[in-house]
Formats: C-alpha cells, structure tokens, sequence
C-alpha cells in the first residue's frame, strides 16, 4: 500500500485539502504501507510564494510520518513535479511514438477561433484534432524550424471508458465527450491531467485519494494507463467540504486554512480529529480519537458519497475536549502562548486565573475576552444586574452576611466556600437566591468562573470595595 498526498501550492491549503491528507495518511498507515508527499507545482502561473512551506509545516504539526518526501526522498524522486520535466517529456514522446499522442502546433489565434466557434454554437470547446492529421514531413518540418508545439492525448471517439471508484462504484463515461487533451504545454511543463498519471505510476501509488471533482477526468487518466500498459491505481474520491456557508472553500481566498485556525489556537490533534469526521465515521461511532486510534479504525468504504460542511462551532467542540484532557502544566504553557493580556499580577495569581478558563475554553485567543473582567477595575453594575438585586428583599441580607463572613478570613478559595455555605446556613437560601447576589455584589456580573475562585482572584481588596457599596 502506498498514498499519496499531492498538493498544489496555488495558494494557502485549506482545511479540505487536509482532510484529504489525513484520509490518505491513515489509509496507509493502517496498511503499513507508506505515505508519500509530492508538491504539484507545473501550474507555474498560479504558484504562490510561502505556501509549500506551509504545507511542510502544516504536516508536520499535524504529526503526518511522510516516509517519502521532497525533505526526505525514497527511492521514487524527486518528489517535486517541476523537478521532473526531463520524465515527462520522455513518456509524452514515447505515447507520440506509440500513436497515442500527437504534436499540437495550433497557435493562440486558431485556438481563440475554435473556441469562438465553440461558443456560437453553445457547446463546451473541443480541441478539433486538426494536427493529429498533420504529416510526418510536416512536423519535422516544423520541429527543425522551432514551431512552438503542445502534446495531445489522442482520444478515441467511440466508445466508453470504464472508471471504477471504491466510494462512486462503476461509472461509464462516453469517449465522445474527452477531449484530445494537452499533456505536455509549450513552456515543456506537463498538465496536471498528464503529470499524476505518470506520477502515481513512477511512485508505485497503489491507491489515489483525490478530491471527487477529478472523477469525471479520470477516464482520461485510465486510457493513459492503457496507452501505456500500466495498472491503474485503486481510485478512492471523497465528497467535497464545503465552507460554512455552504460554498466551495479556495485556497487563493486564504479560507479556513489549518494555519489561521493553528494561531487562533485549535490544537492540532483536535483539527484532525475533527476533519476525519467530515465525511467518514468509524463503525463504533466514537467521536474522540488520536491519530492511532484513526489508523487504526479507518475504512475507507465508510467515506461518505455526499459533500460535508465545515461548522466552527463543531470544532470547538472538539477543541474544547483536547483542552479539557491536558495536564494542567501542559495546558498553562500552551494558553500562555496566546495571552496577550498586559497584568502587573504575579504567576501564582495569573496560573490560577488561566488555569479556571482550562475546562470552559474553545480555543486558544478565547482566553484574552475570558478573563478580561479580572484584568480591568470596572465596576458597573448593569439594569439586568439591578434588577436582579432589587428582586427579592433577602438578597440584601445575603450580601451583607457574605460580607460579615468573609471581612476577617485568610484569604483563600476554600474559606471563601465555606463563608457562602454559611450564608446558606443561617439565611437558609440557596440556588440562585445565594449566588446570584454575591456573584453580582463582587464582580459586577452575573456570569463567569466558578464563584469561589472568581472571588479569590478578585482580590480582598477590591471585593471589600465593591461590597462596601451595600451596605
Ligand atoms: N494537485 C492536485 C490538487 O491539489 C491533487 C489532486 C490529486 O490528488 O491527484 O488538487
């Protein structure tokens, strides 16, 4: 068993194209088969500066092996396409040698024009076949005089060409739709369309992944295997993810891309757990896993035919786990990475503050909004807040007790508790009745951390300033 991951660097991998890598990686890891990483870069045009770097980096922190890549070759180098022209020209050649291809000599305006013809008569456009009819003198000709020329996958007309998919099973598809498609372009980089064929060949890939808008293509990739004798892969295209919108994702709008939710502070393992769950399920329904128990459970006949939709929220869930389940010296060094909150409290003090958020928190950036009301002296009790005081004559008592109970106290979270269980005691109130009022009276607001701690990181203090207020 041997997968690829093969992406284009036209852009900043999104978290589509991940998902693709992690179905691959755990396809043949659960085989013990090898991944390979290729970089597609023959579309010269729409490469973007930075973004192999990131899927290198993207890999890595997803905590990817890659047994064979650009930074640690195997046997099947390289492993960077526009470091493999010499390859593709030598097998276009020999498929023009073979009567499967032919030179292409056609220039910018006869294409315009056929294609303008195309357009009248409101059908898709269709390479003519004109020069495969060209004579053997005539492209020599050509050839010695430097015509500029493109190679052609010569088509059959009739016919159908078989395309068997684990996930989209047998499809059919007409040969008189393919087009005499170009494989090698005039600048001598392959096609898209030509290079992964003669890729995953030269790779010995035994089972290609792939985004299910290259199914249809995929006939003509078969009858490139045919022409050249190869056995073709096992074909495995997954639905696609879609934005949460609901629309197509694209890489050259930067969208949901691993790295921007990385910085956001999305855990890593958390982001694949999640993306292995778009558009797949493991037969015991389990919804948190590490990567091993992935490997270990992934089949790939559970791959969903239908498109999945990125929900944010979803993976905070699922973030939110991974951040509940770390250790919490783990957790603050991690969570300091994305404070940026300016304080003049000591570590003993911050640690604990963080430490409260550890089991609320979605992701990392969270924490800065989270403990925002700690790190500043307002104090402003809103019209819902004194509503709530001015609801029930024994919430005064409740504050004024509280205060009584916590005025000479050592100053910790345990004693703090203990001070409200005997306001409970001795007013005999509880629920909201008792927490409300001093949650409100101490902090200003009527929701946050656990009362105790909210209290104790507070401060003395400034809880006995604002408890001043009511007496
Ligand atoms: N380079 C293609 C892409 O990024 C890969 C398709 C494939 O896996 O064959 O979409």
């Amino acid at each position: 068993m041997r997968t690829r991951f093969a992406p284009s660097p036209t852009g900043f991998m999104h978290i589509g194209n991940l998902r693709t890598a992690i179905f691959e990686y755990a396809l043949a890891k659960k085989y013990d088969g090898k991944f390979l990483l290729r970089i597609e870069d023959t579309d010269q045009e729409r490469k973007v500066e930075g973004a192999v770097e990131f899927i290198y980096k993207t890999l890595e922190l997803c905590g990817f092996e890659i047994d064979e890549g650009p930074l640690n070759p195997g046997a099947y180098g390289p492993y960077v396409q526009s470091e493999r022209l010499d390859l593709y020209k030598k097998y276009a050649l020999e498929l023009v040698e073979k009567g499967q291809a032919y030179y292409c000599f056609c220039t910018e305006e006869e294409l315009e024009e056929m294609r303008a013809k195309a357009n009248l008569r409101k059908k898709p456009f269709v390479y003519d076949g004109r020069c495969s009819k060209l004579s053997h003198e005539k492209i020599a000709e050509n050839l010695k005089n430097g015509v500029p020329y493109v190679i052609r996958q010569k088509m059959p007309k009739t016919g159908k060409t078989l395309v068997q998919d684990v996930i989209y099973g047998d499809i059919y598809i007409d040969n008189s739709i393919l087009d005499d498609q170009i494989l090698l372009k005039s600048d001598g980089f392959p096609t898209y369309n030509f290079a992964n064929v003669i890729d995953d060949h030269l790779m010995a890939i035994t089972h290609v992944i792939r985004g299910k808008e290259y199914l249809d293509q995929t006939a003509k990739y078969n009858l490139l295997y045919e022409a050249f004798g190869w056995d073709k892969p096992t074909y495995i295209h997954v639905a696609m993810v879609l934005g949460e919108d609901g629309t197509k994702l694209s890489k050259r709008n930067g969208d949901a891309s691993f790295m921007d939710l990385y910085e956001e502070g999305y855990l890593p393992e958390a982001i694949v757990n999640y993306l292995s769950l778009l558009g797949w399920s493991p037969e015991n329904n389990q919804e948190v896993f590490s990567m091993q128990e992935l490997i270990h459970n992934f089949d790939e006949k559970r791959i969903s035919k239908s498109s999945s939709q990125y929900d944010v929220k979803k993976l905070q869930w699922f973030n939110h786990q991974y951040i509940k389940n770390m250790a919490d010296e783990e957790y603050l060094t991690w969570v300091k990475k994305y404070f940026t909150k300016e304080t003049n409290k000591d570590e003993t003090w911050l640690n604990h503050l963080l430490l409260i958020y550890k089991n609320g928190l979605n992701y990392g950036q969270e924490i800065n909004t989270l403990v925002e009301d700690f790190l500043t002296d307002r104090y402003e009790i809103s019209t819902e807040c004194q509503e709530f005081l001015n609801s029930d004559s024994v919430i005064p008592e409740v504050i004024r007790t509280f205060k009584q109970e916590i005025i000479n106290i050592d100053w910790t979270v345990e004693n703090i508790s203990e001070a409200i269980n005997k306001v409970k005691e001795k007013l005999g109130v509880k629920g909201k009745l008792l927490f409300m009022p001093i949650r409100i009276a101490t902090s200003g607001i009527m929701h946050g951390p656990e009362l105790a701690d909210t209290i104790y990181l507070l401060g003395y203090e400034k809880v006995m300033e604002h408890l001043n207020n009511y007496d």
